[in-house]
């Protein structure tokens, strides 16, 4: 059987905007709840006297998996026809950037709910350029509630309007609105007999045709070296190829140590042959046809798309740390599998996570985002992270702790290679 495409998803919004009966009805409404498992939530609501709430459901799922023998528990799974969704919890922004920029937890599409009868809140501003910050593109806004405006076009039409008016000043490409109501099961899996007047798709087919961007098999490879390993005269490089297609035959360069060679063999750990090309996703080892001293840490490209190799540069942090970052301190980083010591060369803005506000500062505080130029004690191969996220992104640890999660900012980088 073919293998099902996976879509990690994260659901964003103000509190009492839905997002809980919104997750409710997309389990329900595409056939995904366990059986018996509404009947067992109505019974509950019935032995109680509660109205029922789709928001229950999850409340149930997610008590049976705080106990339960599920290793992840912040992910819950439901299926369409086209494929399967892993929903990552995001349990307050500040909790869900950390866990996104360091890579904890990264999601390809978001669902960002609206209240129509509250309208266009501070939040859902705050979450649009949140999600805009850490690169996620591909975003379904749920204009949720309509039944409690009466399925009114014309309200729904000034959120719209409000809404991507927004969205366009920071530089977004605004996607799917969508009007629905949660409660009602409008525009989520089925089109809504309520609202002749939209002619977009309902949730379900916006999130269908969402592309999944986890596994980049056709984008430039990048192949970070996790380890070596030596038998006598052989060497496996290993590592888990990040994006792209790696064949054997195939000429590798590796940054930033700029050597060259051509793939010998692939060694792959769970089939019994030896494949002849392995692509994003894959933990493999290589050989090469011929011996080059490479370390953990390299990064293994094509010749012809390389990543960048630099010692400064600029990125976009989100800092965690109490103490807050001031220039000229230092920090590891770890990027990809490489470590580096790196020094903050300067802060260029803090934007303020409450207020959106950007700013010139001379420090950075917990969980603000900040623009910084850091340099690093050693060249460094790495990407923007709009070109390729796995190499893009990075942690900064003080004192065994992690400071910052990170990202890099190609533009920023290009601008100074132009100096
Ligand atoms: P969350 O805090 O964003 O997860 O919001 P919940 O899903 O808990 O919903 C908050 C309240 O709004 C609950 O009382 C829901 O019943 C109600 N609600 C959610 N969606 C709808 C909807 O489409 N229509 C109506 N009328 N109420 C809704």
């Amino acid at each position: 059987a073919q293998q099902r495409d996976l879509l990690k998803i994260v659901i964003v919004g103000h509190v009492d905007h839905g997002k809980s009966t919104l997750v409710g009805r997309l389990f329900h409404d595409t056939g995904s709840l366990p059986d018996g498992k509404l009947e067992a939530i109505q019974a509950m609501c019935d032995q109680r006297g509660l109205p029922f709430e789709y928001a229950f459901l999850m409340d149930a799922m997610q008590a049976e998996r705080d106990q339960g023998i599920t290793i992840d528990t912040s992910q819950i799974w439901f299926n369409t026809d086209q494929r399967d969704y892993v929903i990552i919890d995001a349990p307050g922004h500040t909790e869900f950037l950390k866990n996104m920029i360091t890579g904890a937890a990264s999601s390809e599409a978001a669902v960002l709910v609206i209240d129509a009868g509250e309208g266009v809140q501070e939040q859902s501003r705050k979450h649009g350029y949140l999600l805009h910050l850490l690169g996620v593109k591909q975003i379904a806004i749920a204009v949720n509630k309509m039944d409690m405006i009466d399925y009114d076009q014309a309200k729904f039409d000034a959120i719209e309007t409000e809404y991507r008016a927004y969205l366009t000043s920071i530089g977004v490409t605004p996607t799917y609105l969508i009007p629905v109501s949660a409660r009602e099961g409008d525009n989520i899996a089925s089109r809504s007999a309520n609202m002749d007047w939209y002619q977009g798709p309902t949730l379900v087919e916006a999130l269908d045709s969402f592309e999944d961007t986890s596994l980049p098999v056709d984008a430039p490879l990048r192949f970070p070296i996790q380890d070596v390993y030596k038998f006598d005269e052989r060497r496996i490089l290993a590592g888990r190829i990040e994006s792209g297609t790696l064949k054997v035959g195939d000429e590798l360069l590796f940054s930033p140590s700029n050597k060259k060679a051509r793939i010998k063999s692939i060694e792959a750990w769970s089939v019994p042959e030896q494949p002849t090309s392995a692509s994003a996703g894959a933990s493999i080892g290589i050989t090469l046809d011929h011996q080059l001293f490479i370390e953990r840490g390299e990064l293994a490209s094509h010749v012809a798309t390389p990543p960048l190799e630099t010692d400064v540069f600029t990125a976009r942090l989100f800092w965690l740390a109490k103490d807050p970052l001031t220039v000229g301190k230092c920090y590891t980083m770890k990027l990809h599998t490489g470590e580096c010591q790196v020094e903050v060369q300067e802060i260029r803005t803090v934007i303020n996570t409450d207020t959106l506000s950007e700013g010139a500062g001379s420090e950075l505080q917990r969980n603000s985002i900040g623009e910084v130029v850091l340099r690093a004690r050693k060249m460094l191969a790495l990407d923007g992270y709009d070109d390729v996220a796995a190499t893009g992104r990075f942690v900064l640890i003080d004192n065994y702790n992690i400071a910052a999660g990170g990202v890099i900012n190609m533009t920023g980088y290009a601008d100074q290679r132009d100096l």
